[in-house]
């Protein structure tokens, strides 16, 4: 089998894969893609359940390289659809001629170090083999969609549909019964649009979670004309702020305690429709009992207002900390439940027992359904890089090296895996900020370092041991007094059984942790070991 030798092997073509060619194209690097969907899109290709959307303002969930670009894709929303955020990225792939350098519909299945000639050698499940000196893993964070393995699942007559894997076909509720599992982010945005054509939702609920009113509205050329006369200052403080979103605001500055009830009732009301700024409207939220207990008495005091049913309203009162899980942003989520065709379903108290052919039995009970929707989540962070053998010196397996949780130096490379780069690896912001500027981040940091390893005659960058395990213990050490980083959630794995406990991104914000990447280009990649070839000096 002969070998395609390329400069630079990139897997996913979702916002990064598409910006990493790009870059390294421009500086004249051969680069390679491989895609396993039919076109590019990532995350947004295959997230197509209905009610799909972005919790990020679409002026700022587009990438920020381009003022032509910038200024020329007209989103019609302030939360964008799928289909719309999907059409912008095709733009992109069009706009500056992708395609040509991405391979579809294939999977790569290895990729193996070879220390003698400093290249990853990159297998596909299409039989193709490539040989490249930059091996980058943009795969994404939240791209392995995780079923939990439901005793008699394959029994099931009807239609079975996971969000994170929707199918391309037309999918009609209409007249059906279906079954929805999960209330995580895609559950609650999926279960109100569902219910409007269903004949009944039965949403089987285990853990209730927060959720506020996203306020999506259409937005105007009017609109658009301002953010364009503001787009560098945006921009600038999405890059240096701790959230990547350039419009968040800052908050009170001060603890919900130095308020009364009614003062902070009111803060919290009046920020509803203003995102994720409610997660910083106090100080103290994320870590202090009490200050916790007054945002969840918020909350329950919302839904009873909103929720009819008082048995309902109290199923939907989440049990754990404010903080321990990923704010939601929904439309209409807590006021679905008051139509005649939508049930809660306790299933924490009556956990699933098994699918049959007709639907689900739970410990007491059994529902009979048409389609079931599994909103279970994904295996995040680690899932799509542990799903690839990949082998570096030594022979070592990075799934070995990862076996108590994974190992990166920046989130951006892993000691003993030369020249491989992950875009928002586990280790950085990543999951915790506006994905695209903490990705135009990672990639132009990237590109940079391999340009340098390029004019420096640098045949292999690793991170030094001591410089990985001493970033690896930061990442935890500065979570550790916050809730999220002691609930259940995905953000530690918690949502895996098996999978080992550590809290995965860096939560010191997106500003300072690229000052500290900065820093370390800067001084000349001091933290890295560096292989250089010598043999054109000696020639020279
Ligand atoms: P998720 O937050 O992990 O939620 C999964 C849901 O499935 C949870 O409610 C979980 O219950 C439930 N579940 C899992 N196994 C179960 C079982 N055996 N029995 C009953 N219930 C079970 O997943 P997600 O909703 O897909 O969201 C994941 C992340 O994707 C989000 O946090 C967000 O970062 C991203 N996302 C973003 C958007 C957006 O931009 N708006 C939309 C969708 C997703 P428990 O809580 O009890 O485990």
């Amino acid at each position: 089998m002969s070998k395609k030798r390329v400069d630079s092997l990139v897997v996913g073509a979702g916002f990064s894969g598409m910006y990493m060619l790009l870059r390294m194209r421009n500086r004249g690097l051969n680069v390679q893609v491989i895609e396993a969907g039919t076109d590019v899109g990532g995350t947004w290709y295959w997230n197509r359940y209905p009610g799909a959307r972005c919790d990020v303002y679409s002026v700022e969930y587009c990438y920020s390289f381009s003022k032509e670009l910038q200024e020329e894709y007209k989103w019609p929303e302030r939360y964008s659809a799928q289909p719309d955020i999907l059409k912008y990225l095709k733009h992109v792939a069009d706009k500056f001629d992708l395609k040509k350098d991405i391979q579809f519909e294939t999977k790569v299945t290895d990729a193996i170090y070879d220390e003698n000639t400093e290249l990853w050698t990159v297998k596909t499940n299409t039989g193709d083999v490539y040989e490249a000196r930059y091996f980058v893993m943009a795969t994404g964070c939240l791209s392995v969609p995780r079923t939990p393995k439901f005793k008699g699942m394959e029994s099931f007559q009807g239609e079975l549909y996971h969000t994170g894997k929707w199918p391309h076909h037309e999918v009609s509720f209409e007249g059906k019964r279906v079954g929805v599992i999960g209330t995580g982010s895609s559950g609650i945005q999926a279960i109100p649009v569902i219910a409007e054509t269903a004949k009944h939702v039965s949403v089987l609920q285990r853990d209730p979670n927060f959720t506020i009113p996203a306020g999506n509205h259409n937005i105007d050329d009017a609109y658009l004309q301002d953010i364009y006369k503001r787009y560098d200052e945006i921009r600038y403080n999405a890059r240096t702020n701790y959230t990547g979103v350039g419009m968040s605001d800052n908050g009170t500055g001060k603890s919900i305690k130095d308020y009364s009830r009614e003062e902070a009732f009111k803060i919290m009301e009046e920020s509803l429709g203003r995102g994720f700024a409610f997660n910083t409207l106090f100080t103290d939220i994320g870590y202090d009992k009490e200050a916790d207990q007054i945002v969840r008495e918020f909350f329950f005091e919302m839904i009873d207002k909103i929720v009819n049913d008082p048995k309902t309203a109290a199923l939907l009162k989440p049990r754990t900390h404010f903080a321990d899980r990923r704010l939601c942003l929904d439309t209409n989520y807590f006021a679905t439940y008051n139509r005649d065709n939508v049930s809660l379903v306790d299933v924490s108290d009556d956990p699933i027992v098994e699918f049959t052919p007709t639907g689900i039995k739970t410990e007491n009970n059994e529902y009979e359904f048409d389609m079931i929707v599994c909103a279970t989540g994904y295996d995040a962070m680690t899932g799509a890089i542990s799903k690839v053998n990949i082998v570096g010196k030594g022979g070592e397996k990075l799934t070995d090296k990862w076996e108590a949780g994974p190992r990166m130096y920046l989130g951006l490379m892993s000691h003993g895996f030369p020249n491989m780069f992950a875009i928002t690896g586990p280790g950085s912001p990543s999951v915790l900020t506006n994905m695209v500027s903490s990705i135009e981040q990672h990639v132009e940091w990237v590109d940079e370092c391999t340009k340098y390893l390029d004019d420096n005659n640098i045949t292999a960058l690793n991170p030094k041991l001591e410089e990985e395990d001493k970033w690896v213990e930061h990442v935890t050490e500065i979570a550790k007094p916050l809730f999220i980083a002691q609930g259940g959630s995905w953000y530690l794995g918690a949502n895996v059984p098996g999978k080992p406990r550590v809290f995965m991104p860096y939560i010191g914000g997106l500003g300072p942790y690229s000052k500290i990447c900065d820093e370390i280009a800067n001084s000349g990649y001091q933290t890295f070991e560096k292989e250089q070839n010598t043999a054109d000096v000696e020639a020279a």
